[in-house]
């Protein structure tokens, strides 16, 4: 008889951070030349800076709500680009959401992201389809939160939620930018994707590198 047991499992924060860090690192030069093409240039730098920053004032020892809410924080004083504050509230707002939960399970981990959602929503005024990272958040939180529902194991919930965000990411390709720096180009911003949503789609994959058992 096989007994399989399912291993209840939760993100965690220190080790998102950590992968969110590798992997804006080694797309660095991809995000800036999304950015050179209907920015400034900057966003890879942004989000390496901004990271790494996070790594080092990280506390593995404090509970994740509250690890969260240091990491925006760090994101704010740390990055001057638009993808700071953005990010930063958005982490901020996750911690908060998350409360004094022990762990990033499913339902805690979907309530987070709403509310990371919420926040950059909030901040920006961005909609679905201005070409920005919510073109990459919105549907990533809503695949989430429709694989948690369903029952389904948080890694396979986190990976439909990585698709949906890849796929938001490549969807902003053809639209006009509304929101940011690119919205100056009018016209001239259609053609290509989107580097927040592009950085965004990172750091919802990263979530399922940071799986493990809770507790
Ligand atoms: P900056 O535009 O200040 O140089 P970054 O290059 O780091 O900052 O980040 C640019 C990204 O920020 C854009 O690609 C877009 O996804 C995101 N962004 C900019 N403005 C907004 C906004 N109002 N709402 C949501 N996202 C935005
Ligand atoms: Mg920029």
């Amino acid at each position: 008889m096989s007994t399989e047991t399912t291993v209840a499992t939760a993100v965690d924060v220190a080790s998102w951070m950590q992968e969110v860090a590798s992997a804006v690192e080694a797309e660095a030069t991809h995000l800036t030349q999304l950015d050179s093409a209907i920015g400034d240039g900057d966003h890879g730098v942004n989000m390496t800076r901004g990271f790494r920053a996070v790594v080092e004032a990280a506390d593995g020892s404090q509970p994740p709500g509250k690890q969260l809410v240091t990491a925006g924080k760090t994101l704010v004083s740390k990055v001057g680009g638009a993808s700071g504050p953005l990010w930063g509230t958005a982490l901020r707002r996750a911690g908060r959401a998350v409360g004094e939960a022990p762990a990033l399970d499913g339902p805690v981990l979907a309530d987070a992201l709403d509310a990371a959602l919420a926040g950059v929503v909030e901040l920006g005024a961005a909609e679905p389809g201005d070409k920005t990272m919510v073109d990459a958040l919105a549907p990533a939180v809503a695949a989430l939160r429709a694989g948690v529902e369903n029952g389904e194991d948080l890694g396979e919930a986190i990976a439909a939620a990585t698709a949906a965000a890849e796929e938001g990411a490549r969807s902003t390709v053809p639209m006009h930018a509304r929101k940011g720096r690119a919205s100056y180009l009018g016209e001239r911003s259609i053609g290509h994707q989107d580097p927040g949503a592009t950085s965004s789609a990172l750091i919802v994959a990263a979530l399922g590198r940071a799986l493990g058992p809770t507790g």
